[in-house]
């Protein structure tokens, strides 16, 4: 006998939920910003992505709905069979311009970008090295490219360099690839990409940055590629659009070569329709916002500053971070989740996160400071967390 599809549903929901993994997702009544409010009750927000506050920006959302009265709600269909609309092309001349590249093209999502941009490129003669960090989209990209997989050390410089060579040497692959986060989301560091270009360049391998926390934070919001000056060594800069530029989708921005590959050979280009007319307006809107001024970049790094002098000063784990995403150590998994759900009743909304994301013993929770954020919020949050790291023996 076969399981049947309730069985399977059942016993592994109930398992989860026996071991308080089940996660219950919170209804956020309004408007996600530096404050939310759940079941009626307002909160200061650390657990979004939505770096420069974009995602409530009055300039985005007077782009958006006057794009809808042009062109409508959806685009169609996919480009390749209704057309690219005006909009669209705009909006990837404009990513282009602000990634410093030939050419760039944009998609529906992120996690959509690593499927299509690995698997168009990679296949089942080639070898990825893959930095073991690396965002599940990624990871999930490089399986279906049918690629060999090599996972690198976390950011270990020596096992690139040891790995890319025997994979190199061994003449078993037409292509190798280096794939690396820009800035990694659970820690806040950055990928050492100059020398990653040195050893991309001494074995010939195809670079590949996923800069979904980089961009619109580091390189005074140009992202990370271009923080280090290195526009024209890395082969693919791709990221989303969900985060710092505060709409939805995902991009890759390279020579025009590569992008007029990815329009006639990756899948989710060929077979799932384009980005909506309001969306792709917006994400222009704030691109050219963030090519025009350093002022909201310069108003995250400030409170994403102040609010990690704030957590160390009291005398909180911040950990190692190089960027505002802002770790706050507790430890054991249980605790992490206690003190989030503490921060919670207390009126601040930030997530614990732990094994299997981060490594067993290094639950946290983590803070993401924006642009959007009052110092009055985070002197608030940074109170809360006093009272919940004595409550918790942890200060
Ligand atoms: N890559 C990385 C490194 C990410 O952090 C994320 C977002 N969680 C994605 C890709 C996926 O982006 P999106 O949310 O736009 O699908």
């Amino acid at each position: 006998m076969v399981q049947t599809l309730n069985t399977f549903l059942e016993s592994n929901l109930n398992e989860l939920k026996d071991n308080g993994l089940y996660n219950e997702i919170d209804i956020v009544e309004g408007a996600n910003g530096a404050e939310i409010t759940i079941g009626g009750k307002q909160y200061i927000n650390l657990s979004s992505n939505n770096y420069l506050g974009l995602a409530t920006n009055e300039d985005l959302k007077k782009a958006a709905k006057d794009a809808i009265d042009s062109h409508g709600v959806g685009a169609g269909a996919v480009r390749t069979i209704n057309g690219t609309l005006d909009l669209h092309k705009e909006l990837e001349e404009t990513l282009a311009q602000f990634k410093g590249t030939e050419s760039a093209i944009a998609y529906q999502s992120g996690f959509n970008c690593n499927m299509a941009a690995i698997s168009a490129v990679m296949n089942k003669h080639d070898a990825i090295l893959s930095d073991e960090l690396n965002h599940a989209s990624i990871i999930d990209g490089c399986r279906l490219s049918k690629a060999k997989i090599i996972r690198v050390n976390h950011s270990d410089m020596e096992d690139l360099r040891n790995k890319a060579k025997e994979a190199v040497e061994s003449g078993q692959y037409n292509k190798v690839m280096y794939i690396t986060d820009g800035v990694f989301s659970m820690d806040g560091d950055v990928a050492k990409l100059p020398e990653i270009v040195e050893i991309a360049e001494e074995f010939g391998l195809i670079t590949y940055v996923d800069d979904a926390h980089g961009s619109g934070v580091m390189g005074k919001g140009a992202g990370t590629v271009k923080h280090f000056g290195l526009q024209d060594k890395i082969d693919f800069q791709i990221g989303t659009l969900s985060k710092a530029i505060g709409v939805v989708g995902g991009y890759v921005a390279g020579t025009k070569d590569l992008i007029d590959w990815l329009k006639v050979a990756s899948r989710p280009f060929l077979f799932s329709t384009s980005l909506a007319p309001g969306d792709t307006k917006a994400i222009t809107e704030s691109v050219k916002k963030l090519m025009a001024s350093t002022e909201l970049h310069d108003k995250l790094w400030d409170n994403a500053n102040y609010l990690k002098e704030g957590l160390k000063a009291k005398g909180f784990d911040i950990g190692h971070s190089e960027t505002p995403i802002t770790p706050v150590i507790i430890g054991e998994e249980k605790k992490a989740q206690t003190f989030s759900k503490r921060l919670m009743d207390e009126g601040v909304y930030a997530k614990a996160i732990v094994f299997p994301t981060v490594p067993r013993g290094t639950g946290r929770v983590r803070n993401m400071p924006t642009a959007a954020h009052t110092k009055e919020q985070l002197d608030k949050a940074i109170d809360i967390y006093e009272k919940i790291g004595k409550e918790l023996g942890l200060i």
